[in-house]
């Protein structure tokens, strides 16, 4: 009995595998309606009836549309099914055995009251060019920068998932959001394809904004958590641009905007950089850090120069990450 269902399951893995090679389906690409009930996300590692072999069957027939769009990287589709099939294997790798000293009960005792980590940021970024076919490029080639994110946007709002949303993309590298460290490990990336001195297009924050939506929903990520790419690596990197309509999202509940300084006092003692710090900011490079500030918020890309105006502003919102 338990061969034949092994049989079975080999014939949809190969079935699977073979379609993943030729491109007729994007690999673990979830359904839509799976973003609607996260609840599979973190409280089960496996979704009976809706596993990838049966998805693979049921597209396998399906030759237009995203098969033809993904044909030509087969190839790194199959390296993306092997490093998701290393990984899997990390997971079954308890009992731990380490050479650390702990007194480890001799029997293991595994619980079954899990479910996968999820992310709780956002990050966006620009691509720093004009093509979306050399993102992709780029994305899926092994070596050099090794470089991902978990979704580009083309400038005609086409939406590419790269992988999967709990899978770990190495898009944030070396950065900083409040004690966060290791944002990659806690993130969602996505690269919107933009040169850096041109306006997005609404095709593009169109997509971005539903994105941002499911994404909200699936994991439940606070309003606060959307950033740039900027915010995080403020020595290193502009991204987005000044250009991206941040005020406009957070009006959507992506990310925290400033209210009205009509009027507003700021205390002489007020210290703008421990303001900047609790909103989230790595002051360890002052100018670097208000001129990721004024480009956020204030939509002004001329660095880091300080002024009462800037001061001010730092002081409405910082009160709302009290
Ligand atoms: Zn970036």
């Amino acid at each position: 009995m338990q061969i034949a269902v092994l049989r079975k399951y080999s014939k949809k893995l190969l079935v699977f595998s073979f379609a993943i090679m030729l491109g007729f389906v994007s690999a673990a690409q979830p359904q839509s309606n799976n973003y609607a009930t996260n609840d599979y996300f973190m409280k089960s590692s496996t979704v009976p009836g809706n596993d990838s072999a049966e998805i693979a069957e049921k597209k396998g027939s399906v030759t237009t549309g995203v098969g033809t769009a993904l044909s030509k990287y087969g190839k790194a589709n199959q390296l993306y099914v092997s490093m998701v099939d290393s990984l899997s294997r990390v997971l079954f790798r308890y009992p731990l055995i380490d050479s650390s000293g702990l007194n480890y009960a001799k029997e293991w005792v595994g619980t079954p009251n899990m479910g996968l980590r999820r992310p709780n940021y956002v990050i966006i970024h620009h691509t720093a060019n004009n093509s979306c076919e050399a993102t992709l490029q780029e994305f899926t080639t092994p070596g050099g920068r090794e470089a991902s994110a978990h979704y580009v946007i083309c400038k005609d709002g086409t939406v590419h998932h790269m992988l999967n949303d709990l899978l770990r993309s190495h898009h944030a590298g070396d950065s900083k959001w409040g004690n966060n460290t290791d944002i990659n490990s806690s993130s969602i990336g996505i690269e919107l394809v933009n040169n850096g001195s041109q306006p997005y297009t609404e095709e593009q924050l169109n997509s971005l904004a539903i994105l941002l939506d499911r994404l909200k929903t699936a994991y439940k990520i606070p309003a606060p958590n959307f950033i740039g790419h900027g915010d995080v690596a403020p020595t290193r990197k502009a991204d987005p641009s000044s250009k991206f309509p941040w005020k406009e999202m957070s009006e959507k509940g992506f990310g925290l905007w400033w209210d009205d300084t009509t009027g507003v006092e700021v205390p002489e003692n007020f210290d703008y950089l421990l303001g900047l710090r609790i909103i989230g900011y790595d002051i360890s490079a002052p100018a670097s850090v208000v001129a990721a500030f004024k480009r956020h918020f204030m939509k002004d890309g001329s660095g880091g120069s300080m002024n009462a105006a800037v001061r001010k502003i730092i002081y409405v919102l910082y009160r709302k990450y009290l």
